[in-house]
């Protein structure tokens, strides 16, 4: 029987090992994973758990019990360092495992401050694990300065949980804007305002040049000279796919561990899903930084593994909870050219449509439950209704479907 190894224990390994055992894989499941903790869900990290409204139990996504039911085995707290593809073999610290089929699901790392601007200070933190998020909940106490460094979903996140919390926050974006990668400046300027009304300092077009501090940071100076008196700072400047293992195992890497449509490497018998992944989309390869991806393709994969042979046909949707706001995406709006405004029926309820010519490509809706299913639906059935027509508050959005 086939022994199935899966190195990096997050979201889309542990779909990945229960697909494998609902399909009716009879062989061994590993799972491998340098964190120290069962897999866990990473969305409430910058949300209800920071706030506090989360408990750690709640985070991880299933008990020791679950894999222990189904067979698998996980083993936490030691990093694969290298791979053999040839003698299909791992090592771990000094231990030598065996696999038929390697499945690579490594998630990805936020990129860090560098230590010639401060980054290496104490105070300093990312957003990733649950490491990271006990070691900065200790400063999330009403009246503290929070300096967070990146305006998008995961800094404006950090952001209002701080500012919920009674914390003095400054945002501080480089761009030109917030959300300049992934929204549309109508998106933006909803998101701005939102924190500007929970009395959020964003300051755009303005980069950090330095922080100060003896061992611990004490002040920020701004690109435009500016010095800010902070307490801690959070950076949320992005995110790089996993791939050192990979490619030093002779795997081609394009944006990403690259992989055919069915989720197979470049290596025979080695397969890779979730955040660590590129993939063909059409045209185009992609890399998506989702928990509905992670899911999706990791299953997908399980699914080829066990001889499905069929295609994954990725879905993108995410989503963002900042505030009293939840924010639901649906598609992905690369090369949109107009962006149509529908108003919800509710104060704060809006959804933003991105268009590229006649073509439909994605939906912001902001509390606009419905408006996400119904723009979802859209773009999945590759269907693209007027624009006058989304506009329009006399249509019945589902006569569209
Ligand atoms: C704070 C935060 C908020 C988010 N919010 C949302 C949201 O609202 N909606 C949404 O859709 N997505 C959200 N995401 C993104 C989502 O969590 C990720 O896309 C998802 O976790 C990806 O799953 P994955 O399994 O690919 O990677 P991960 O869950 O990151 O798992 C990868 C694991 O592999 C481990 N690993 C790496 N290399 C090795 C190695 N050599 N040996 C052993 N282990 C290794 C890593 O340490 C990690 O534990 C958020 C992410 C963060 C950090």
């Amino acid at each position: 029987m086939k022994h199935i190894v899966v190195v990096g224990a997050g979201q889309a390994a542990s779909a990945l090992a229960f697909k494998l055992r609902a399909l009716k894989h009879t062989g061994a499941i590993t799972l491998i994973g340098d964190e120290p903790d069962l897999p866990y869900q990473r969305p409430p990290l910058s949300k209800a758990y920071l706030l506090g409204d989360m408990t750690r139990e709640r985070l991880f996504l299933r008990p020791q019990s679950a894999y222990d039911e189904a067979d698998i085995a996980v083993r936490m707290g030691g990093a694969v360092t290298a791979i053999d593809p040839g003698a299909r073999r791992l090592t771990v610290g000094d231990e030598q495992v065996d696999y038929d089929t390697l499945v690579l699901t490594t998630g990805s790392s936020p990129i860090r401050l560098p230590a010639q601007i401060g980054g290496d200070l104490k105070g300093v933190y990312c957003v990733r694990t649950l490491g990271d998020i006990d070691a900065m909940a200790p400063h999330f106490a009403t009246g503290k300065r929070a300096l967070i460094v990146g305006g998008g979903y995961i800094g404006l996140e950090a952001a209002a949980v701080a500012a919920k919390l009674g914390l003095n926050v400054t945002v501080v974006e480089m761009a030109e804007r917030i959300l300049q990668r992934v929204a549309s400046p109508q998106t933006a300027d909803y998101f701005r305002a939102l924190h500007q009304s929970h009395g959020v300092n964003i300051l755009e077009g303005v980069g950090l040049a330095k922080l100060m501090g003896d061992t611990e940071v004490t002040q920020a100076v701004l690109s435009d000279g500016q010095t800010l008196d902070v307490d801690f700072v959070i950076a949320g400047i992005g995110i790089r796919p996993n791939t050192a293992l990979a490619q030093s195992a002779g795997l081609t890497i394009d944006n990403g561990i690259s992989t055919d449509a069915f989720g197979k490497t470049s290596v025979a018998d080695i397969w890779a899903a979730g955040d660590c992944a590129s993939f063909p989309l059409g045209e185009a390869r992609i890399r998506l930084e989702s928990v509905p991806n992670a899911i999706d393709q990791a299953e997908a994969v399980a699914a080829n593994i066990m001889g499905a042979n069929a295609p994954y046909v990725a879905k993108p949707w995410f989503w963002s909870d900042q505030y009293d706001v939840k924010l639901q995406i649906a598609g992905l709006n690369t090369g949109y050219d107009a962006v149509v405004t529908r108003s919800g029926d509710k104060p704060g309820a809006v959804s933003h449509w991105y268009y590229r010519g006649v073509n439909l490509l994605a939906v912001d809706a902001m509390n606009a439950p419905r408006e996400f299913m119904v723009g979802k639906r859209l773009i999945e059935a590759g269907k693209s209704p007027a624009p006058d027509m989304i506009a329009s508050p006399d249509t019945a959005l589902k006569s569209l479907l």
